[in-house]
């Protein structure tokens, strides 16, 4: 929350980043399993909740090409929630999008985690996070991890969570090329029975729970890139970049496109990011921090 009276209130939706995703195989119903390390980026949308009136739903976004109606993660999110506890009132939802879209960083999951604590806390409905994940995996499988958010280890679909200490502080440079990746096609032409390797899930755990940063980036592997940098070479070539820059380490994130690079200093990743938008490998282009976490809920909140 930033900002809050009776009737309206603002949240931040941050960003995230996978710092290894594995996939271990793909089920009977045609979801994958997965194992991966999660962390949220101080990279965020910004939601404006209003209480109005008259019941219903009023979404409105700033994005072109991204209507607010019943196909937005944010208007079905709320539509579950008002489904489950009947309101008197309705509610109008601005968003402000500033993660970039169809980029690997759950941008509208994490938008859609932002509708159930905004409204659990303007509505003062009383749910649980973990009432809050159940409902959010109907609507995607990293909502929950995005309704918890810090650094988590995900498994199932992605719904089993499991809170990791903090991953070692460090900056993140952010690249998102101008392509547009659709996270089902990855999906479908990921053949997990076929990797000739698997990213050392367990490893990146136990480098995080020694907060040894340099550790966790030697483990930065992704299985998606199997399939998303075959189809878009400038993946490479800006993890390539990256690491010639400084950074210990970089890797897509998600299905793709985003690269991140992971750097100790922060005028290395800054002067980085400066060549990198000489190079004009990627459009859009970030220099973030870790967000969320679990020193910041232990201080009494992440806003
Ligand atoms: P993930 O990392 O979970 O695969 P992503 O970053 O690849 O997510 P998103 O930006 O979440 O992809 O969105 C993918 C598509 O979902 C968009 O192209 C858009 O059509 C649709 N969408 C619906 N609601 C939203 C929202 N609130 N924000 C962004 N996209 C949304």
């Amino acid at each position: 929350m930033i900002s809050n009276n009776e009737d309206t209130l603002t949240r931040k939706a941050y960003a995230k980043i996978n710092l290894a995703l594995d996939v271990i195989r793909r089920r009977e119903d045609g979801y994958h399993e997965v194992r991966m390390i999660m962390q949220t980026v101080d990279l965020y949308d910004v939601l404006t909740f209003i209480k109005s009136r008259s019941p219903g739903i009023t979404v409105v976004t700033d994005k072109e090409g991204l209507p607010g109606d019943e196909s937005n993660l944010v208007y079905k999110a709320a539509k579950l929630i008002m489904e489950k506890y009947p309101l008197r009132q309705g509610v109008r939802i601005e968003l402000k999008k500033r993660i970039p879209m169809a980029a690997g960083m759950a941008g509208g999951s994490t938008d859609a985690a932002a509708v159930f604590h905004g409204m659990n806390e303007l509505f003062q409905l009383g749910m649980t996070e973990s009432e809050m994940c159940t409902m959010g995996v109907k609507i995607g499988a990293d909502v929950p991890y995005c309704i918890q958010g810090g650094t988590a280890l995900s498994e199932g679909i992605g719904e089993v969570l499991t809170q990791l200490d903090d991953a070692p502080f460090c900056h993140v440079l952010l690249a998102k090329p101008d392509i547009d990746v659709s996270t089902k096609y990855v999906y479908e032409n990921l053949r997990a029975d076929r990797l000739a390797r698997h990213p050392d899930i367990d490893g990146m755990r136990t480098a995080i729970e020694e907060g040894d940063l340099h550790k966790m980036a030697g483990y930065m592997e992704n299985v998606l890139e199997t399939v998303t940098i075959k189809e878009y070479p400038v993946i490479e070539e800006i993890k390539g970049f990256m690491k010639r820059k400084g950074a210990l380490n970089a890797l897509m994130s998600g299905s793709g496109p985003t690269v991140f690079g992971i750097f100790e200093k922060e005028e290395e990743a800054r002067k980085a990011y400066e060549e990198l938008k000489e190079a004009k490998l990627a459009g859009q282009v970030y220099v973030a921090g870790w967000a969320g976490g679990k020193a910041d809920s232990e201080a009494g909140g992440r806003d």
